[in-house]
């Protein structure tokens, strides 16, 4: 499970009962978030009153394995030049939580002293300073832990930390290079180690090809078995039919990549369909079952969408929706009625459907091998958000489009794989021109679990660029915003 670190800021100033009352003060504020049922533990710390405990505190948050973050409120006035040399040691997410004991005023009986105790309106003042002047990545909420609206926005940067924390730690496994040519897939994956913390290294397919090759017929019928349990499996994919040796091919596919990853602590991973080796399907049905399952996917080498779906997946854990890979693919223009349908040739993740998915076979039209298995279904009506990184040779960028998924106007029996239709905000044409401005990817992580403040906040603490487009969103404002943040993010880097 993992844990955010509550910190209190004070001073000496005020006497012992004073801190007395803080430190109560302090536990009861923790003590709400811990019962509010958020993502991560609340584990409080004693208050902080001296620049030697609060570097302590701080450098034993960076190597806590279990803490992701911590929360930073100062309940009096707690002298911000003490917090330098902590927030600079800091490694790990921050939340300033401007909050307060108290709700109401106590009008009949306020007196200096209260005053004195309860003054984080101008304690948190001073933090924000020191916090601006030293440029330190940070999320600000504002509210009493009371107020339903505080707990979902701390709950949101939570998760948003939990999700810089898997990208820190993840290895992702690449099958093969990025598909030949294609300009959007590719990447520094030495300045990504850096800026995410994802170890991005290349497997030769064939490796994969010879764990396919020792898993045994007995394994892969089992799993085979249940597939045929829990899915809606064609007739000719069942045992008995004429290809099911197609369907317990693909869970031999997917037993040696679970194993493949599994030996390598890997939690994502790529493949390139034009480059298979020894695999005599591209792997659609394995790779829809490891997402499921909370494996990052990219297809055709993309290992940065890969990271993006992992961390899609360890940010909306609990929530209801997934996450997946996506691809827009095709337009509907109709006047009015405008919409985008979006896929990919196989690895779409079923977690985006609450209904049972199909498993079906088909040709692929696309490279070399055998027709691959794989789920067929729709993802659910309801809002998402799409988000795309793109490596701007200085930095990456993550746009993001909120959008509603309409699902289709009729029924597509001709097209056999997990598909969405969506409506983007604030329109489709506003949202791809902004799109095709911000060079950014057509393949995306697309979840319904998160919102687009999730990724928002994700970015902020990584320092990265977030370009968003909302229902709010105008070209012309895009635009500056774009040509804003060219700038800034050059000169942020300095020379
Ligand atoms: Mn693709």
């Amino acid at each position: 499970m993992s844990s955010i670190w509550f910190l209190t800021g004070s001073q000496f100033l005020y006497g012992e009962d004073a801190l007395a009352q803080v430190d109560a003060n302090s536990r009861e504020i923790a003590a709400v978030l811990s019962n509010a049922g958020l993502f991560a533990d609340v584990v409080w710390k004693p208050v902080l009153t001296s620049k030697e405990a609060i570097v302590r505190t701080m450098v034993a948050a960076n190597s806590d394995d279990e803490c992701i973050g911590v929360i930073a409120w100062m309940h009096t006035f707690s002298p911000a030049k003490m917090w330098i040399s902590g927030l600079d040691a800091l490694a790990k997410p921050l939340l300033h939580l401007h909050t307060q004991a108290n709700v109401e005023l106590p009008w009949a009986t306020i007196d200096m002293d209260f005053m004195n105790l309860n003054q984080a309106a101008h304690g948190d003042r001073e933090f924000g300073y020191i916090e601006a002047r030293l440029g330190v990545a940070h999320s600000i909420v504002v509210g009493h832990v009371s107020n339903p609206r505080v707990c979902r926005e701390i709950d949101v940067w939570m998760r948003a930390a939990a999700g810089i924390a898997c990208l820190r730690g993840l290895n992702l496994v690449r099958f093969g290079d990025n598909m030949r040519n294609v300009a959007v897939t590719e990447g520094d994956k030495t300045e990504a180690e850096h800026v995410f913390g994802t170890s991005v290294n290349t497997w030769g397919v064939n490796d994969l090809a010879d764990v396919v090759a020792t898993v045994s017929d007995a394994e892969a019928e089992a799993l085979a078995g249940l597939y045929e349990a829990d899915y809606d499996v064609a007739p000719e994919l069942r045992k008995g039919g004429d290809r099911h040796g197609s369907l317990v091919y693909a869970a031999k596919q997917e037993i040696a990549l679970r194993g493949f990853l599994e030996a390598r602590d890997a939690k994502a991973f790529t493949t390139n369909f034009e480059d298979l080796g020894a695999l005599t399907q591209l792997p659609g049905l394995a790779v829809q079952r490891l997402t499921a399952d909370g494996f990052g996917f990219g297809a055709e080498g993309d290992w940065k969408t890969a990271m993006l779906v992992r961390a899609a997946k360890v940010m909306g854990q609990g929530l209801a929706g997934g996450a997946s890979l996506m691809e827009d693919y095709t337009y509907h223009l109709v006047d009015g009625q405008e919409k985008i349908l979006g896929a990919h040739m196989l690895e779409v993740c079923p977690s985006l459907t609450s209904k049972t998915p199909r498993v079906e076979i088909h040709p692929l039209g696309i490279g070399d091998r055998g027709d691959p298995v794989r789920f067929v279904f729709d993802v659910d009506p309801g809002p998402a958000v799409v988000v795309g990184l793109s490596d701007m040779r200085d930095r990456f960028r993550l746009t993001g489009n909120t959008v509603k998924v309409v699902g289709p106007d009729a029924a597509m029996p001709k097209l056999p794989v997990g598909r969405a239709v969506w409506v983007p905000d604030p329109d489709l044409y506003t949202s791809a021109a902004c799109w095709l401005a911000s060079g950014a990817s057509h393949h995306t992580v697309m979840s319904t679990a998160l919102t687009a403040d999730h990724w928002r906040e994700f970015a902020r603490l990584l320092g990265t660029e977030f370009a968003l487009i909302t229902k709010d969103t105008t070209r012309d404002g895009f635009d500056d915003r774009l040509r804003w943040n060219a700038a800034y993010y050059r000169l942020a880097r300095g020379i």
